[in-house]
């Protein structure tokens, strides 16, 4: 069952892009401005236009002088990110984008829209560095690290794009590719961006963002206190330590009961229920006794402040693996719930456009 564990926490060769307006402050841009002769009102302007109107090309903000236009772009809007490669699936409800980034490493993101929502799905890191052997993006390892403002202009392209159909972007989940509590700081800025009201941020309900992790617990506690309430989402996989082991490396360093009790620690901050991810997998993760036991710690460890989320599991190519039976899924849930704990199966949106995890980034590799 074991297996050497790699894990990635630094990527060897970071080539961050070049600064953009997300990653400043509004000191540092006003600073900015300042050097090319303009006036501080000038950073909430442009602010109004990055946040408020989803644009990043200075040639359309009208209310800058035309002369200053090209030196604000060439200063503050580098090119983050050229997009490759689209995919629709769903009848054209859910879209899933791949984006070259300046150095060429690979990124994607995917937005899904719902009668009542719209949900992006987000990257924090290009590749990631957990090498939990289920999911695509594991297996290619970590290239390095997104830059906060690659984090956000996905979440501003999707506004974009939602906005253009007359329609708004409601949700944002850093279910992507990468680890984002090993992206800490970074991630920590873009989320405050992402919630912030306008024209500091694009005004996204903190309970309609998601931070996913495969459980740092340190990171996680550091995330309780920021004092948001961003609904945090825990990958557990399986409630025991021997098998967590192979399906998320990096339990043999945060075992499930000091992951769990920092997801205590982050409900009862925030004051919001924990998600809770378990990817079905056929004959690996899904027993009577595994459902009975992640059940019962689970209520032992969060009481009511806690949700359960199946994934049938995506296999990814080549992969042995595969979802569960339908009748495993339903028992999985039903003993699940005989513990006192909500679970509910994830719907699988964008499979078929290989949307989960670093399918399509891996496929182009
Ligand atoms: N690193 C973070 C976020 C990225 S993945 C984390 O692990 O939470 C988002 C979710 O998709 C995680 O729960 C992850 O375990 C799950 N996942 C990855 N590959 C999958 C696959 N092939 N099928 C189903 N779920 C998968």
């Amino acid at each position: 069952m074991s297996q050497p564990v790699k894990l990635q926490f630094t990527p060897a060769r970071p080539k961050m892009p070049p600064k953009h307006f997300a990653d400043l402050t509004r000191d540092e841009r006003i600073a900015v401005l300042g050097e090319l002769g303009l006036p501080k009102f000038r950073a909430d302007q442009i602010a109004r236009h990055y946040y408020g109107r989803f644009e990043a090309d200075t040639s359309t903000m009208s209310d800058l002088p035309e002369a200053a236009r090209a030196q604000v772009a060439e200063k503050m809007f580098p090119v983050l990110m050229d997009p490759l490669r689209q995919h629709q699936t769903d009848d054209g409800e859910t879209s899933k984008s791949l984006w070259r980034l300046h150095d060429g490493t690979l990124l994607e993101s995917v937005l899904m829209r719902y009668p009542d929502r719209a949900t992006l799905c987000i990257s924090s890191q290009a590749g990631c560095g957990m090498n939990c052997p289920f999911c695509a993006t594991g297996q290619a390892g970590l290239d390095r690290n997104l830059s906060t403002s690659e984090i956000v202009d996905q979440v501003r392209n999707a506004a974009a794009q939602m906005h253009s159909e007359g329609s708004r972007l409601s949700n944002v989940v850093f279910m992507g590719m990468g680890e984002p509590l090993a992206n800490y700081k970074r991630v920590i800025s873009a989320v405050r961006q992402i919630v912030a009201p306008s024209p500091e941020g694009f005004g996204i309900s903190q309970r309609n963002v998601t931070v996913s992790t495969v459980g740092l617990a340190p990171a996680i506690r550091k995330l309780a206190d920021e004092d948001m309430s961003v609904t945090l989402a825990v990958s557990l996989h399986t409630p025991d330590d021997e098998l967590r082991e192979t399906l998320v490396p990096i339990n043999t360093r945060y075992s499930v009961e000091e992951v769990l009790d920092a997801a205590r620690y982050y409900a009862d901050r925030s004051g919001r229920r924990v998600s809770i991810e378990y990817a079905l997998i056929r004959d690996i993760n899904d027993h009577d006794f595994r459902a009975d036991m992640l059940g019962k710690k689970l209520h032992d460890a969060l009481g009511s402040k806690v949700h359960v989320n199946l994934i049938p599991l995506n296999p990814t190519p080549g992969s042995k693996w595969d979802a569960s039976p339908k009748a495993r899924q339903d028992e999985f849930v039903r003993r699940v719930r005989a513990q006192g704990v909500t679970c509910t199966v994830r719907d699988t949106k964008g499979q078929e456009i290989a949307a989960a995890c670093g399918q399509l980034a891996a496929e182009e590799r």
